[in-house]
């Protein structure tokens, strides 16, 4: 075991783990590289250890060059699972770190850039999955779009269309393209947030974009249990990703990221590997149409 991922899995005082504000003020245009975050996100580059829980899985994983993606992508591989990546094609720097260390852990990366707003590259991306992979068990919804404003009057519509189309419509038209290929066993997880139970006055469309996250993901477990597929959600809190100082929060904001947290920290993407990995896997197999929250102590529901 390398020294990283031991002294990750040494018992500790969680709030002293990771790094804690005041981080410095870091613009990128969206959608932005984890390359260029300081620090550095934990992705589970070097930390995260598999014990084989997902053997032999053909995995789905949209937005997956960066951030909490990022984390399920390399947590996947270690665990024993081939993983198709999508991201946009401006990201490709993050994603050669991805496919990367996923041939490291002796695993096969398809990588698939594009844009998830297209209906075509949403059911394309799903057919170049299956057949490049072999075949699909597991669909991670992941990829999301957040752009904090000061209220509904500085929201565009071209925004708002964005947004709704980035986190809802792809996510439906992505699964509504992967469920004939899921056999019994599979699972899907969406990514939710915190947001979908206790929204913030700047992250209006987004925030709703949550709230149907979790409706659809409710809604759909409910379908897909009848083919033994089970689907489930995961409610992050405040995560340290390139989302947010990519004009998902203001500086000032990034400056104070997860100050206000239990933990006084944000999380690392890591941190929420093993959520994605346990609802992945057959050891999940009574959970369905659950959200999983991660949120640093502030609770969903
Ligand atoms: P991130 O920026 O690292 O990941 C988001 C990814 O979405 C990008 O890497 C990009 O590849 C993808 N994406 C965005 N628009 C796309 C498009 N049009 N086509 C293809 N791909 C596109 O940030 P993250 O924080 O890891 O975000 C992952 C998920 O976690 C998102 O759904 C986000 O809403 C959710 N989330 C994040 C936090 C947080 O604090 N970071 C909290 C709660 C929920
Ligand atoms: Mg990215």
């Amino acid at each position: 075991m390398s020294d990283d991922a031991a002294s990750r899995l040494t018992m500790q005082d969680p709030r002293e783990q990771y790094p804690k504000p005041p981080f410095p003020k870091q613009p990128q245009p969206a959608p932005g590289l984890a390359a260029e975050m300081d620090p550095r996100p934990d992705h589970g580059e070097t930390s995260y250890v598999g014990h084989g829980r997902l053997a032999g899985r053909k995995a789905l994983v949209t937005g997956s060059d960066s951030g909490i993606g990022r984390a399920a992508a390399i947590a996947f591989a270690r665990e024993g699972a081939d993983v198709a990546l999508v991201y946009l094609p401006e990201e490709q720097k993050d994603a050669d770190e991805v496919v990367a260390l996923i041939a490291g852990a002796g695993r096969t990366a398809i990588a698939i850039p594009g844009d998830i707003k297209s209906p075509e590259f949403c059911k394309a991306l799903v057919a170049t999955a299956v057949e490049k992979l072999g075949g699909l068990d597991i669909l991670v919804n992941n990829a999301g779009k957040q752009v904090t404003q000061p209220g509904i009057a500085e929201i565009s519509a071209e925004q708002f269309d964005a947004t709704m189309k980035t986190n809802l419509y792809a996510m439906f038209w992505i699964t509504q393209a992967a469920t004939p290929h899921l056999k019994p066993g599979s699972a899907i997880i969406n990514t939710a947030s915190i947001q979908a139970y206790d929204p913030s006055a700047s992250l209006l469309d987004y925030a709703t974009t949550k709230g149907g996250i979790v409706a659809f993901t409710k809604a759909l477990s409910k379908q897909l249990i009848e083919k033994g597929v089970r689907v489930n959600a995961v409610a992050p809190g405040p995560v340290w990703t390139v989302l947010q100082p990519s004009g998902g929060q203001t500086q000032e904001k990034v400056q104070h990221f997860g100050e206000h947290s239990a933990f006084g920290r944000p999380g690392q993407p890591v941190e929420l590997a093993p959520v994605y990995v346990l609802l992945a896997s057959q050891e999940a197999s009574f959970t369905t149409g659950e959200v999983y929250g991660v949120t640093g102590g502030e609770g969903i529901g």
